[in-house]
């Protein structure tokens, strides 16, 4: 038998395998696994995230409060020295104050505002924040359950393809060992190493063989496909 047949019949099995694994790599498990796997991982940052902007309007707080100290402590100072004397001063000393104290509050609303502002964000933070964090025992239950079955359905999975996997085995002392060793290299990145050559064109990427390629398949050498690098065959 053809070198290239053998690892043709052996690519049968293998492929077998690869659908196996493809059936569970696409299923619903996995898919719903994926989601709460993502839904978790998004919530922890998301959390870790707000804690930060929590913290840096802790900060704006504190440095708004202590304006808003300063501010006051002012005000006290321009109404004690209107009220204390007043009686000594200029006309434009007595208007100088009363703008100074206008401004003062002016100053303090504005502060005030922000302040309230602040207070506002963190509460809406802090609110979100909870309900996210009170999510998360219900949703790591979930990942667990999800995992679990997951687990399960591969544990499942690696059973029943374990006698095409002996199969391989089996084959694999018939098979040139150099090329069998291509075939696995080439594995890693496409499920059939082994393209036929039909009507001139390899099957695994539907690329035109050039005639000298052609020629060489004929003749019988080993012949890797420009596009795609799958090993060519002609298949009776
Ligand atoms: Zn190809």
């Amino acid at each position: 038998m053809d070198e290239l047949m053998k690892m043709w019949e052996y690519q049968k099995v293998d492929l077998k395998i690869t659908a196996m694994e493809n059936k569970l790599k696409g299923s619903d498990t996995r898919k719903k696994l994926m989601v709460a796997r993502n839904y978790l991982k998004d919530a922890q940052q998301n959390i870790k995230n707000m804690e930060a902007e929590s913290s840096a309007l802790r900060v704006s707080y504190d440095t708004s409060s202590h304006k808003m100290e300063t501010i006051n402590e002012r005000i006290d100072d321009v109404a004690a020295e209107l009220s204390s004397s007043a009686q000594e001063m200029t006309m434009q000393d007595v208007d100088r104050l009363k703008k100074e104290s206008m401004d003062l509050r002016d100053q303090l609303n504005r502060q005030e505002r922000e302040l309230l502002n602040i207070i506002k964000s963190i509460e809406k933070i802090e609110l979100t924040m909870k309900k996210l964090i009170a999510n998360v025992p219900r949703a790591k239950n979930d990942f667990e359950v999800l995992r679990k079955m997951y687990e399960s359905e591969s544990a499942q999975v690696a059973q029943e393809s374990e006698p095409l996997r002996k199969e391989l085995e089996a084959m694999e002392p018939e098979l040139d060992a150099e090329l069998l060793e291509h075939y696995k290299s080439i594995k890693k990145r496409c499920a059939n190493p082994l393209s036929p050559v039909v009507g001139g064109q390899c099957t695994g990427c539907n690329m035109e063989l050039p005639s000298a390629a052609q020629k060489k398949l004929a003749a019988g050498s080993l012949v890797e496909c420009d596009n795609c690098g799958r090993i060519l065959f002609i298949k009776d």
